[in-house]
């Protein structure tokens, strides 16, 4: 079989093999034809260039030209020619076709005129044949990988932890149960309730929140890890940022400290940045002419001050601000859609929980940069915090992007054993539990820390899609669970 001998499209542009032979397969984006020759533009994947296949029709076949519609699968064999128009160096000359798979043009959804985002996504399932999700798809694995080496070349040990947990001691959202139980008719005991004994894991179950309770566990071990996995959330929130499955990294580390934790933050996000711009050129290239294009449709106001390649140059080359929760209450005070009321939920006094539009105001209106939040009230942040002299406040850590707001959250822990207690009792957080945690506190403890990236909103970032529902496959969100 020939499928091995194939070249990707991305090999001859970086080569142009002229007069060579080869043999390319992918899908046909659109096809031009007069009387004496067909341009067929084939694309594969590899890169978001099309690569022109000509087929003169005293060599192929009409009945196989004729199925060569947009959306159908070739494989083509000719010889690598210099290009006679504009735009590429070379282009294949067809010695044959094999018409792998049709596509019905009456029927096929994908045509080569421009779709909306919103129908796209009703046909996630061939959505990624558009030149917008191949780039995203692109950009993703490029981010993931980059994630990997970004750890590795510093020496931190990729941990997988469970998916299926039994605490959801964070209290980081509303989690999805697992169970095997009969729902309809479940075991009840005796006071009426179901009887979780009898189910599989003879407890209540559910799909994790976070991975840093288990992550700790093995920071404290390895001293600096992270893990790199789905993360699940019922939150019945439908919003531009929120997924009920998403992939969350979370790096922990022994022997950091809250400065250290933002330095690392800080670093790791310039570093994914920077490699998208060096390995993603043509993807992000596309992107920004998208975005470009996307927001022409925008009041001036709102349209984006800089371009994408440029903003994410500016994010990888400067200093992001780093403030203090009370430093920025005193900043959204005194802001101007505070007086003016035009905040949805106005900031009066010390202890109120951020919203996003304050996140968005810091750093889109007031410092134009992104900017890293510390030292939270305790009331409005986990009890695994590490509580600071104050006695008010906690070593927490946010870190808000332009056009995203939160992007990254986390903190020092708190390593001593009273403290922690005796803050999960106030919080009604059963310790015995929590025995395996607490161990950690008793058994060895260490100051540490560590911080959870959402990946979508960082591919959302650097992909400049506004949705996080067009940076991930097959999205989940409330009502939506198809392909
Ligand atoms: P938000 O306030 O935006 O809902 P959070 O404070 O609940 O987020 P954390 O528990 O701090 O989120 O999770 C760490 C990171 O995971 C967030 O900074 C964000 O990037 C990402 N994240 C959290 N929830 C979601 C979600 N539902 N979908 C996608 N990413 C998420
Ligand atoms: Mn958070």
């Amino acid at each position: 079989m020939a499928f091995n001998k194939r070249v990707k499209i991305k090999t001859i542009l970086d080569q142009h093999p002229i007069g060579s032979e080869i043999t390319l397969m992918g899908w046909v984006r659109t096809k031009r034809s007069n009387k004496n020759v067909s341009f067929i533009a084939l694309n594969d994947g590899s890169i978001i260039t099309n690569y022109q296949v000509v087929a003169d029709p005293n060599v192929i076949a009409e009945d196989v030209l004729k199925k060569c519609t947009t959306g159908a699968c070739l494989k083509v064999t000719g010889t690598v020619v210099e290009s006679q128009g504009a735009g590429q160096a070379s282009e294949l000359n067809a010695k044959s076709i094999e018409v792998l798979g049709e596509a019905d043009p009456e029927k096929y959804p994908l045509q080569p005129k421009k779709h909306s985002l919103e129908f796209l996504r009703e046909i996630a399932h061939l959505r990624m044949r558009t030149n917008t999700f191949g780039a995203v798809f692109r950009v993703r694995h490029a981010l993931a990988f980059a994630v990997n080496k970004y750890f590795n070349d510093k020496g931190f040990f990729y941990i997988h932890t469970p998916i299926i947990t039994a605490s959801d001691a964070e209290g980081a959202g509303e989690t999805f149960k697992v169970t095997t139980l009969d729902i309809a008719n479940p075991p009840r005991s005796e006071d009426g309730s179901v009887d979780f004994k009898q189910d599989f894991f003879e407890r209540e179950a559910n799909l994790t929140v976070s991975g840093q309770l288990e992550g700790e566990l093995a920071a404290l071990a390895l001293s600096e890890i992270y893990t790199f996995g789905p993360t699940f959330r019922a939150e019945n929130s439908n919003t531009t940022r929120h997924l009920a499955e998403f992939w969350m990294i979370e790096p922990e580390m022994a022997f950091y400290d809250a400065e250290d934790n933002a330095d690392l933050a800080e670093d790791f996000l310039k570093y994914l940045i920077n490699y998208a711009l060096t390995n993603c050129q043509e993807d992000l290239k596309f992107l920004e002419n998208r975005l470009l294009d996307e927001e022409k449709s925008k009041p001036v106001d709102q349209r984006s001050e800089m371009r994408l390649i440029e903003k994410l140059k500016f994010v990888a080359e400067n200093d992001f601000v780093r403030i203090t929760y009370t430093e920025a209450i005193e900043i959204l005070k005194r802001s101007k859609p505070n007086q003016k009321k035009k905040f949805q939920f106005l900031i009066e006094e010390w202890g109120a929980d951020l919203q996003s539009e304050h996140e968005r105001y810091l750093v889109e209106k007031h410092f134009k940069k992104p900017v890293i939040l510390t030292d939270y009230p305790k009331e409005i942040k986990s009890f695994y915090m590490r509580q600071n002299e104050d006695g008010k406040t906690v070593a927490a850590m946010d870190i808000l992007f332009p056009g995203i707001g939160e992007i990254i959250g986390g903190s020092q822990r708190e390593e001593r054993m009273e403290l922690l207690v005796s803050r999960m009792e106030e919080l009604n957080i059963p310790t015995d539990e929590m025995w395996w945690f607490l161990d950690t506190r008793r058994f060895g403890s260490t100051p540490h820390s560590g911080f959870g990236l959402g990946f979508e909103r960082m591919v959302q970032f650097v992909t400049g899609m506004g949705n996080i529902r067009d940076v991930i496959a097959f999205p989940r969100t409330p009502g939506n669970a198809e392909f």
